[in-house]
């Protein structure tokens, strides 16, 4: 093995890698002007809890989760409200419908309360 040989190799390598950093920033691209939804917040995810029940006989968590998502039934310590028609929909549900447009090309995010 000479030396040439791999510094052939490394250039290659990093050449792919090029391209699948193009060919995903165009995809999300695309991926934004099909769909609309822009997620304005400044909560991290990963302070948002969720409650599968409200939690009724628990002081402390009825104060805590006091939002409901009526997209999948939970209850929420936080919530995002939907600029179209004052909603409520969970970060999850929105991550859900995000993933499905990565997805599915044919799949066009849109308020689950107004469909806009
Ligand atoms: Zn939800
Ligand atoms: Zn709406």
């Amino acid at each position: 093995m000479n030396n040439n040989y791999d510094s052939n190799v490394d250039a290659e390598e990093r050449d792919r890698d090029e391209w699948q950093r193009v060919h995903s920033a165009v995809e999300y691209a695309d991926i934004r002007a099909r769909n609309k939804v822009r997620i304005k917040t400044k909560i991290n995810k990963k302070d948002v809890q969720v409650r599968d029940y409200y939690p009724s006989h628990d002081k402390v968590e009825r104060k805590l989760f006091k939002y409901y998502c009526p997209i999948c039934l939970r209850y929420f310590n936080t919530i995002l409200v939907s600029t179209c028609c004052d909603n409520y929909i969970c970060r999850f549900c929105i991550g859900d419908m995000a993933k499905k447009a990565k997805c599915e090309k044919d799949f066009v995010i849109s308020c689950s309360h107004c469909n806009t």
